[in-house]
């Protein structure tokens, strides 16, 4: 047994090490990237297991369910909208089952910190029909995480943790204990790995039968608190993982507690809940991210003479980060006495590209092609220069989703737009747009593409990336863009009348194009040099 000050992802990352992990796999997202970057460091130079970025979500969990097939522990983590791409392999998983032990690590970021939306992760558990944690602090998040491979093999099925960032990115002091051993192989019976409809059925039943076994463990874990207050009958409150800390926090000082019940696991406790909800009148629901456990409360009718409160009833807000203020006011108090900073002379710092970023010489040459065409139909994607949106450059007009922005390019191309441009990292491209290209190049629509070769995945630390510089550009001329097309630039200053017309020259081809601009991220390259 030792004790350790650790973020919530490498509580989680240390846990899967402890719980006999033989691979983790991941793609870069924050607020989960140090889940494997904590990985990388304890596998350390004996690579005592595997762990390793993949190309993409999906990719990683194939490879997280290609480690459980062989009866080994693995670990795949990504960022909520990481399972969005993840999620073909993650809901065909709860038909499969899993072998070894397979935990899914979930991200969520309510408030939208460093994200496009704060999709909750919890209705992917319910999508999917599987056993999900949710922990408040970081020893839960160790504890959970062991205990999750066990039941992971315990169901044989995957096993899903959702974080949130504000648990993700703080630390605290971790009892950790003993390591277990790796399993041995022992490789799944392959007639339950293979989705033919008469397999897929049979394998849904099993999940199906599940499913009261897993509500009655949830009912019975050690990680769900049930207090009731015998003296008071009209109020309670239901509260799950890093919220469950507001609550305490806002009733900090105070008499007594309210009756509550903290929830930790999924599917609902429902007895826990049917004791709660029978004890009081009225129950608030305090949770981050949507109103998942209000809305099953309240189902469609309600519960006959009982009121619940939280998102849906407006008495929290529906969206944003919860925090101990919020549900105080909630609850009926005042907010807890604070530091007035009001007389610091904080300058704003608006998110920016570094000085010296390639981005910025490649939008001033974009922008410059363009002047005098239509405008507005640069197309980008995710990564550091999707701050190619923001004044001096302004050079963007969409982001959606990763590898979003070739095939936007390209629906716009086909109903007329001209010029048609999608502008996306080296990362992001191998990570999902080399399969739109493909389209494209099949097509010969008449777009062009920039892909930015920074040789790193910049915006979420440096980490690898699978295709940059000649195997890069061997990737795009094997997807068949004709190679009198595919160019080359280098983004500096010294460069930008002749990168100006390269990107007017192959906006003029009445066509596909692809344009890379070739230069290493400032950042790398002070890291490499240093
Ligand atoms: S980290 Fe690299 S790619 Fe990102 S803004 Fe800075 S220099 Fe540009």
């Amino acid at each position: 047994m030792s004790r350790q000050i650790l973020l919530g992802d490498e509580a989680v990352a240390l846990g899967a090490v402890h719980a006999g992990l033989s691979a983790g796999y991941s793609y870069p997202g924050t607020p989960a990237s140090e889940i494997m970057e904590y990985l990388i460091h304890l596998a350390g130079e004996n690579k005592a297991f595997k762990a390793t970025w993949s190309v993409n979500e999906k990719v990683a969990y194939e490879e997280a369910l290609g480690v459980s097939f062989a009866g080994k522990r693995a670990l795949v983590s990504f960022k909520h909208v990481g399972l969005n791409v993840a999620a073909d392999p993650f809901m065909n998983s709860a038909i499969t089952g899993a072998n070894g032990g397979l935990l899914v690590v979930s991200a969520d970021d309510p408030g939208m910190h460093s994200s496009q939306n704060e999709q909750d992760s919890r209705y992917y558990v319910q999508f999917a029909q599987i056993f999900g944690y949710e922990p408040s602090d970081q020893q839960e998040a160790y504890e959970m995480t062991r205990e999750a491979f066990d039941l992971s093999e315990r169901f044989g099925l995957p096993v899903l943790m959702r974080l949130v960032t504000r648990l993700s990115h703080s630390r605290s002091p971790v009892e950790t204990r003993d390591a277990r051993p790796q399993n041995e192989l022992k490789k799944g019976a392959a007639k339950d790995w293979i989705l033919l409809p008469v397999n897929a059925r049979r394998r849904f039943g099993l999940l199906l039968d599940r499913q009261a076994e897993m509500v009655r463990f949830s009912d019975e874990s050690r990680f769900n608190v049930l207090k009731l207050n015998e003296g008071d009958r009209s109020f309670g409150v239901i509260a799950s993982g890093v919220a469950y800390n507001y609550f305490r926090e806002a009733e900090a000082g105070e008499a007594s507690l309210p009756s509550f019940l903290k929830v930790s696991t999924y599917p609902l406790p429902e007895g826990l809940i049917r004791r709660l909800v029978g004890h009081v009148d009225t129950v608030l629901v305090v949770e981050d991210g949507y109103p998942f456990i209000e809305r099953q409360l309240k189902g469609l009718f309600g519960i006959a003479g009982k009121t619940v409160l939280g998102k849906l009833s407006g008495t929290l807000p529906a969206s944003g980060e919860l925090s101990p203020d919020i549900v105080r006011r909630a609850l009926g108090r005042g907010p807890l006495p604070a530091l007035e900073a009001s007389g610091l002379p904080l300058a704003a710092r608006p998110p920016q590209l570094c000085v010296g970023c390639p981005h910025a010489d490649t939008f001033k040459a974009l922008n410059k092609a363009l002047e005098g065409t239509s405008g507005s139909n640069v197309f980008s994607d995710i990564g550091c220069y999707t701050l190619g949106a923001l004044p001096p450059y302004n050079a963007i007009h969409s982001c959606v989703c990763m590898g979003a922005s070739i095939g936007m390019a390209r629906g716009a191309a086909d109903v007329g737009i001209r010029p048609a441009v999608s502008v996306i990292g080296d990362s992001t491209f191998a990570h999902s747009g080399i399969t739109p290209l493909l389209g494209a190049a099949h097509a010969d629509s008449d777009m062009t593409v920039i892909i930015l070769d920074n040789a790193t995945t910049a915006m979420t630390g440096g980490q690898p990336t699978y295709g940059s510089g000649e195997r890069l550009l061997r990737l795009i001329e094997g997807l068949g863009v004709a190679k009198e097309h595919i160019r080359t630039i280098e983004p500096l200053p010294k460069h930008h009348d002749k990168n100006v017309q390269v990107i007017k020259d192959e906006i003029g081809h009445r066509g596909l194009s692809v344009i890379v601009a070739v230069r290493e991220c400032v950042q790398e390259q002070r890291k490499r040099r240093s």
